[in-house]
């Protein structure tokens, strides 16, 4: 038997019935703060994940799916190509592609769809996973990178973590500095690993070469104590970064947004600068953060664009879903009603009737003429219909149906006109 392939997975209905209450919520909610929707495509050149998520971070290291593609024609050039780990990359291409600059305004933009990442999988996380990814990027002049818009976002998400009933959230918040302040902090990390490097894991031993803000992301166990020992980025921010950092903090305290400061907070992606946050909730067990962003001022030009600040976010969907406490049970609708065709052509019949009352907006299941009346009335019982229209041949020529009511089992003859008025009562 072939199977769904390890850490992909089938959402099956009644559960996408809570799948599209996130996205339906997302979409409304996003909309009162301006957002309009975007689609990138689903793979990309590897560069752009290698140049903007950056090459010592896990997802470009070992998570990517990767493929080189041959082009078929002999005008398409092999090129390497990746399936997509995450959406603000895709998302600042197309920004610099389409030179949404131009407009000299923000662009609120987001976006809804999966990622992939060759991840061990757990509960919580897969190589197929859903993320609702939203960014505000744009020039300067525009007001990018105000701590308003920072704000902004964060009530954005507090508001929709409200509106879907998630409660028992929290807003980790820090700032990882910009590219005035971090060679110093990289530089005061480094001397302060050096001492206990040969205690530490394989892959600190490599970061703290390579790009030791990653330390901080380390979760082997035996490295913790070294980590928390280590020197705060906090401390070493610049004049201009800290004062953007308290301007948020004042934004989020006066808008009634809480938030606690961790400052070991760095996330596992090289583009962010300044305000980086994550929401994590207790629910979830190991891995608890539904979602996580940051601000990246320096992505677009480092993919060649223009100088374009920007801050976004990524909801984990998969993980949304298992914090909420509604059961997809309890959303999930039962059609109205079952039409039972009875006797020798009657699916004709039926399939007009059923034709007309889904135009009136009842919700109606066909059956078939082959089916007993008892059987009928059990499936329309099964599916959980309200009603049961029995569409026999006295009942076509009369134009009348019987409408059975499944739950008191009561029986009357409605003329065709009156029938979804009758069903949606
Ligand atoms: P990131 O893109 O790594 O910043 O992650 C943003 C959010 O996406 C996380 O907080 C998770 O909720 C979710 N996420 C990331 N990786 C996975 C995964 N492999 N499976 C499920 N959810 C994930």
């Amino acid at each position: 038997m072939i199977k769904a392939v390890r850490g992909t997975r089938d959402l099956l209905p009644p559960d996408t019935a809570l799948w599209n209450l996130v996205e339906q919520a997302a979409h409304e909610v996003f909309r009162l703060y301006n957002f309009r929707e975007i689609r990138t495509p689903i793979f990309e050149q590897t560069q752009l994940f290698a140049r903007s998520v950056g090459e010592e971070t896990d997802i470009v290291s070992k998570e990517m799916f990767t493929w080189e593609d041959g082009g078929r024609a002999a005008s398409e050039k092999a090129q390497s190509l990746t399936l997509r780990p995450e959406a603000t990359a895709g998302i600042v291409r197309a920004y610099i592609e389409h030179d949404l600059n131009r407009s000299g305004l923000l662009q609120r933009l987001y976006m809804i769809g999966p990622m992939f990442r060759r991840e061990r999988p757990q509960k919580g996380r897969y190589r197929q996973f859903f993320q609702i990814d939203a960014e505000v990027i744009g020039p300067p002049t525009a007001g990018s990178e105000s701590p308003s818009v920072d704000a902004e976002l964060l009530e954005m998400l507090a508001h929709y973590l409200e509106r879907i009933g998630i409660t028992g959230w929290t807003l980790e918040l820090n700032s990882v500095g910009c590219a005035n302040d971090r060679p110093k902090y990289n530089e005061a990390l480094r001397a302060a690993l050096a001492k206990d490097l040969d205690k530490m894991c394989e892959d600190c031993r490599r970061r703290a070469v390579t790009n030791p803000l990653r330390v901080l992301d380390c979760k082997v166990p035996e490295d913790q104590p070294i980590i928390e020992k280590l020197p705060r980025m906090l401390d070493y921010l610049d004049e201009s970064c800290r004062q953007h950092f308290q301007a948020v903090q004042e934004l989020l305290t006066a808008v009634g947004v809480p938030y606690v400061i961790n400052a070991r907070l760095v996330r596992g992606l090289d583009y962010y600068t300044r305000t980086a946050f994550e929401f994590t909730h207790g629910a979830l067990g190991a891995q608890n953060a539904i979602l996580g962003g940051g601000r990246y001022d320096g992505l677009s030009e480092s993919l060649g664009g223009p100088k374009a600040p920007g801050i976004g976010f990524a909801i984990g969907e998969d993980r949304l879903v298992l914090a909420l406490s509604r059961t997809a049970e309890a959303l999930s609708k039962p059609p109205d009603a079952y039409l039972a065709p009875l006797g020798t052509g009657t699916n004709r019949e039926a399939a007009k009737l059923a034709r007309e009352l889904r135009r009136q907006g009842v919700v109606v299941e066909l059956g078939d003429e082959s089916f007993r009346l008892k059987k009928s009335l059990e499936t329309a019982s099964k599916i959980g219909a309200r009603y049961a229209v029995i569409v026999g041949e006295n009942e076509v020529k009369a134009d009348t149906f019987a409408l059975k009511n499944l739950a008191t089992g009561e029986q009357v003859a409605v003329p065709r006109a009156e029938l979804a008025h009758g069903i949606r009562r």
